[in-house]
């Protein structure tokens, strides 16, 4: 019989309680934003019902529709590849950027939040694995729009976010979030304006818990809680 959305919520919560007992954590510290990009209203709303607040997006267009039914009811991430011509539509719209991975759009978000009064939270998207060519920030590229935030008002950098490349066993995977956390603690020993780095976002469906074990912050997990059944 298929879960019922609830229920499957329900499960990665205690999924994430238990890699939280086995590393010493508080659970309380995990974020788990549900990614809603695949599904609608009716979902979302079946989520909402079950306590969940945080959700991912990873269109534009798609996050602006529902964060316009569900307003203040719900905190819209997103997650995506965003392109610099859609900047301007989303500042302010969304809880935290997760994929800021260039130096242009990391300037175009402080452009147009300054435009718009505002401070525009986003995660720095880093390629560690170097395997996955599509998007992502390599080391160097990370520690440059770091510093050159320093002088952006408008834009908080809060952390930094990471996708594994895709892989049955996800214990392949541990290195590629142990080193995202490793970047994360090494530059929070030190202090840049307009920086603090509170958050790894790592971890979906197929390797949250793996994650969690290796201290992410925030778990991106979408087909385990609209999808899958077990
Ligand atoms: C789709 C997506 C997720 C969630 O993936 P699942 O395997 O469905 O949990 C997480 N992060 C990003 C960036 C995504 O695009």
């Amino acid at each position: 019989m298929m879960d019922s959305i609830c229920e499957k919520y329900n499960d990665v919560l205690a999924k994430i309680k238990t890699a939280c007992g086995k590393a010493g954590r508080n659970p309380n510290e995990v974020m788990l934003v549900a990614v809603s990009k695949t599904v609608g209203v009716e979902e979302i709303s079946k989520a909402i019902e079950c306590g969940c607040i945080h959700f991912g997006e990873n269109r534009v267009q798609d996050l602006l529709l529902k964060k316009a039914i569900f307003r203040d009811k719900a905190h819209f991430h997103m997650i995506g590849h965003l392109q610099t011509n859609k900047v301007r539509s989303i500042i302010g719209k969304t809880e935290l950027i997760h994929s800021v991975d260039s130096m242009r759009l990391l300037e175009e978000i402080q452009h147009r939040a300054a435009a718009a009064g505002i401070v525009q939270d986003i995660l720095i998207q880093v390629d560690v694995s170097g395997e996955e060519t599509k998007f992502g920030a390599s080391y160097e590229e990370m520690q440059e729009m770091i510093t050159a935030n320093e002088k952006n008002e408008n834009v908080r950098i809060k952390g930094l976010m990471t996708m594994a490349p895709y892989t049955e066993d996800p214990e392949k995977v541990r290195w590629v979030f142990r080193k995202l956390k490793a970047l994360q603690v090494d530059t929070r020993t030190k202090t840049f304006y307009n920086t603090n780095m509170e958050y790894t976002s790592m971890g979906m469906s197929n390797d949250f818990e793996v994650a969690v074990e290796e201290g992410a912050d925030i778990v991106r997990v979408g087909s385990a809680i609209f999808h899958e059944t077990h």
